[in-house]
């Protein structure tokens, strides 16, 4: 999609601080990060899926990978809790409308305060 920032990323049209990457994903550092570790999980693929709101079975394989993705940099990066958030609609907090999953981590049992 012509205007979209997480595409450019993925065609590296855009810079970012990428962490992995395989066939069916991208994880990079969130440019303003909400936590100490903050990552987002953007899937690959020809036309982009906008938001949780049009997915459906037939996207089982890709949101499979991009859960076992970020399981994957979370165990790579030793963190032992984190959340996985979909913002889903400008209501839901989504600004940008390239399907992905937000890593959120690196806080200690003390430090972490649960707002969810
Ligand atoms: P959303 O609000 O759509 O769920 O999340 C979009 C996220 O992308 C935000 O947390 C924002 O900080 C991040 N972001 C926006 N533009 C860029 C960018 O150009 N590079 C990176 N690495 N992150 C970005
Ligand atoms: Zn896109």
């Amino acid at each position: 999609m012509e205007d979209c920032i997480f595409c450019k990323i993925i065609n590296n049209e855009i810079q970012s601080e990428t962490v992995f990457e395989n066939e069916y994903v991208k994880v990079i550092k969130d440019i303003n990060p909400k936590a100490p570790v903050h990552l987002l999980i953007i899937p690959k693929g020809e036309s982009h899926i906008p938001s949780i709101k049009e997915v459906t079975i037939e996207d089982k394989e890709i949101l499979m990978q991009m859960i076992l993705s970020a399981k994957k940099v979370a165990e790579d990066k030793n963190l032992k809790g984190y959340k996985l958030i979909f913002n889903v609609g400008r209501e839901g907090g989504q600004m940008i409308d390239h399907l992905h999953l937000h890593l959120l981590g690196g806080w200690s049992q003390e430090t972490h305060h649960a707002d969810v």
